[in-house]
């Protein structure tokens, strides 16, 4: 049950540019071959800054989730889904505010950054301020181990640990859990059960973080065991009680080096972006004019590519060769901007090409999207009803 586990989320703000593709696609794709990943649109997370605005998020969406599949999201590999069609991450999020302290969420570091960034949209609101709490929900719903994160959202998955440990301390103490563990480890069969006791003493007395990765590691292979039993053999391994809820991991992930065609951070708010499946005329164009250093005003000017936006797309782009070719061309006045940057526009209208094609099919026949994202919503709710009958159950809210 606390198979690792990757669960990663983006807002639907419509069309994707190459920056998402560099920032956090290409990760995807990199990661659903390593491990389960679970990939959703967070419209709930839209509505929080966007609540006044709802009509195009069903638009954004579906542009979005081909935006996903054309960069090499694959759905045999990966879950997609939308989180509005999982209502348990809303039943968690209401629970878990039952006990999150009001200060806690006030203290998370984006709350007063994005009021202030965000200042002509009110956002003086509940769902604004909770916010957190429903990423966090996200997250606990699925036992999701890793969480990709850049390391300006580490405070939120510290955040999400802190609560499942509260969340555990507080309902994981259910009555008699010590017998009920006892009565679980006889089901481990006598010679695992004999191994489970040893690496407990090894943690427990002794503190030995092998013991405790070799006890997690058994109860891992231990395919006989209820979700409940594994749950409780995980609690009484640590020496707390029923583990219901799995604290999260931090994956790192490197920032997005994409800049804009200005050089800025690429962001559809400066108009600097390009594009996924951009059309090659506008998409050449805009390269085309990108801006250079500014000291190159004639084209006998030599120039430095360290002040140029287009070298950050060499970097990104082209071989050792072209870029020795653009640092010796550039600072000789060797070479003219246009020249420096054909080799830019024919890389990334390869890589656009490539997204184009497998974005067709889905442009040709929607129902495919929609039938992918239904089968990714079946499978991420089945995972998140499991949960949730444990959390109701340790809040007393069973009624069976
Ligand atoms: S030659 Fe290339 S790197 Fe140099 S200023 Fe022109 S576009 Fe930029």
């Amino acid at each position: 049950m606390f198979a690792e586990r990757v669960l990663s989320g983006m807002r639907p703000t419509g069309r994707l540019h190459l920056g998402h593709y560099h920032g956090v696609l290409k990760n995807w794709v990199k990661l659903q071959a390593e491990y389960p990943c679970l990939f959703f649109v967070a419209d709930w997370h839209a509505l929080t800054t966007d609540y006044d605005n709802p009509k195009g998020i069903e638009n954004s969406v579906w542009d979005m989730v081909v935006d996903w599949l054309a960069a090499g999201v694959d759905p045999s590999q990966a879950t997609i889904f939308i989180q509005s069609r999982v209502p348990e991450h809303a039943e968690l999020h209401l629970l878990m505010s039952m006990m999150t302290p009001l200060g806690w969420l006030e203290r998370v570091p984006t709350y007063k950054d994005q009021q202030e960034k965000l200042a002509s949209k009110d956002l003086s609101t509940y769902g604004f301020l909770g916010y957190p709490l429903l990423m966090s929900a996200d997250i606990l719903i699925y036992r999701a181990d890793k969480v990709p994160v850049g390391e300006d959202q580490l405070p939120h998955v510290e955040f999400t640990r802190e609560l499942a440990r509260r969340f555990n301390h507080m309902y994981g103490r259910e009555p008699g859990f010590e017998e009920k563990a006892k009565e679980a480890i006889k089901k481990l069969g006598s010679k695992r059960a004999r191994l489970y006791e040893e690496f407990r003493t090894r943690f427990q007395q002794n503190g030995d973080d092998e013991g405790l990765a070799l006890g997690k590691a058994l109860l891992e292979e231990a395919q006989s065991l209820s979700h409940g039993d594994r749950e409780r053999l995980y609690g009484y391994l640590e020496g707390g009680g029923k583990m219901i809820l799995v604290e999260p991991g931090a994956l790192l992930t490197e920032a997005s080096r994409m800049p804009g065609l200005d050089g800025q951070k690429m962001s559809k708010s400066y108009g600097n972006t390009i594009f996924l499946r951009e059309e090659a005329e506008p998409l050449a164009k805009k390269i085309r004019t990108m801006q250079t250093d500014p000291a190159r005003v004639r084209r006998t000017d030599a120039g430095d590519p360290e002040r140029c936006p287009v070298w950050q797309f060499h970097v990104l782009y082209s071989d050792e060769t072209t870029r020795n070719w653009v640092t010796q061309g550039c600072k000789s006045a060797g070479i003219g901007c246009l020249e420096c940057k054909q080799p830019v526009i024919e890389a990334v209208l390869k890589e656009q090409e490539a997204m184009r094609e497998r974005a067709q099919p889905y442009l040709d026949d929607p129902s495919l999207v929609r039938s992918i994202v239904a089968d990714g919503c079946d499978k991420a709710r089945k995972l998140a009803q499991e949960t949730m009958r444990e959390v109701r159950d340790a809040m007393g809210l069973s009624y069976s």
